[in-house]
């Protein structure tokens, strides 16, 4: 067997330590004498796994009182629509900030229930930035503040928290909820879909705010209504079953790492080691500002683009997939999630060397 280091945006890498541990349970769980796959979503087995992980997460993020912790199907993709569905209540409008694809699609979906105030925008700059807290137009008869906390593509990334006072600050945090502590009482909805940095695809991680839960308008469908999944302890249907065990198994992973604050050091120092190396040669480049670049997506180009086919092939020989940067930007993109190791990192960076090396 030989595992490449897989640098893919999602669904991403896992960590080898929790992938053999569900290869070792995959046939007997603990003694069940079957699979997680295979156990009722209703049977003590399967609600001790459930509720160890929701444990866990809140342990690991530190989830205040007066939060719920929803596991949900639909990616972050089916949060678009929840969150105005749910938190419009009876105003009209919601502020977001538009800072690449991700906030694109959120603000397109916002759109067919509400007025979108764009409070913020860094589309003048090709998305290559997080536009200053000072030149924000908040609404503050608006519902919520939304913000897409890093933007999986563009590589751009909050490394501050908003003050939006009274309104509601709601995050889409798929890509890198987890990489590093999270004050989560300034939120008043955390969602991620699992897949980029937490566990497989199928699961979507919902934290939200007691007092913004029942808010919906009577017409809301059942599956759409956060109170329906609030009231259940997210079994209202049959959840992912699976995909909570494995995220269940990366959260005692991270435990054992030391929890957040010890992850988010391996996190800069790994995330550093691109940008130094790329800020330090001509024959790449990053775009995005040096004080908003993500710790997960580093994205890249090399200046001449006709090498990048070239690049891409070389790479896989050396081991190193999923380097090819999104259809919509072009270029480079490692994604460099909590499962990445550090010598995946550094395999990288010699590869790239030898490929200046040998062609700059
Ligand atoms: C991947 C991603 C999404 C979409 O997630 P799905 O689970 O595929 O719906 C939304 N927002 C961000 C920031 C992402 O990285």
């Amino acid at each position: 067997m030989s595992r490449v280091f897989n640098f893919s945006a999602g669904p991403a890498a896992l960590p080898e330590a929790v992938l053999e541990q569900a290869r070792n349970e995959m046939l007997d769980w603990q003694g069940a004498g079957m699979s997680v796959m295979e156990m009722s979503h209703r049977g003590t087995e399967f609600i001790s796994i459930a509720e160890t992980a929701e444990a866990d997460l809140r342990e690991l993020l530190g989830v205040p009182e007066g939060y719920k912790v929803l596991f949900l199907q639909g990616g972050a993709t089916s949060q678009f629509s929840m969150v105005p569905q749910n938190l419009l209540a009876d105003k009209e409008s919601a502020d977001y900030v538009y800072t690449g694809q991700w906030s694109k699609k959120a603000i397109a979906e916002a759109r067919k229930f509400c007025r979108v105030n764009i409070a913020a925008s860094s589309e003048d700059g090709n998305f290559t930035y997080v536009p200053r807290f000072g030149t924000w137009r908040l609404d503050p008869a608006s519902a919520y503040v939304h913000i897409t906390s890093n933007e999986t593509i563009g590589g751009v990334e909050y490394h501050w928290v908003p003050d939006v006072g009274d309104v509601p600050l709601v995050a889409d945090m798929s890509s890198h909820l987890l990489s590093r502590p999270v004050d989560v009482s300034r939120y008043g909805v955390i969602y991620a879909g699992a897949q980029k940095n937490i566990g497989p695809a199928g699961l979507t991680i919902v934290v939200i705010r007691e007092d913004l839960i029942g808010g919906a308008p009577a017409g809301i469908a059942t599956m759409a209504d956060y109170r329906t999944h609030a009231e259940s302890g997210s079994m209202y249907n049959t959840p992912p079953t699976y995909a909570i065990y494995v995220a269940g198994l990366v959260l005692q992973w991270l435990k054992g790492l030391g929890g957040l604050a010890e992850m988010e050091k391996t996190n800069i120092a790994k995330s550093q080691l691109l940008y130094e190396y790329l800020d330090s040669t001509e024959f790449y480049g990053c775009p995005v500002s040096p004080e908003d670049r993500s710790r997960m997506n580093v994205p890249f180009r090399l200046f001449d683009d006709n090498l990048d086919a070239q690049f891409l092939a070389q790479a896989k020989q050396h081991g190193l997939v999923e380097l090819k940067g999104h259809r919509s930007v072009g270029g480079m993109r490692a994604s460099i999630y909590n499962a990445m190791p550090v010598e995946g990192v550094q395999a990288l960076l010699e590869f790239m060397r030898a490929f200046e090396r040998s062609h700059g």
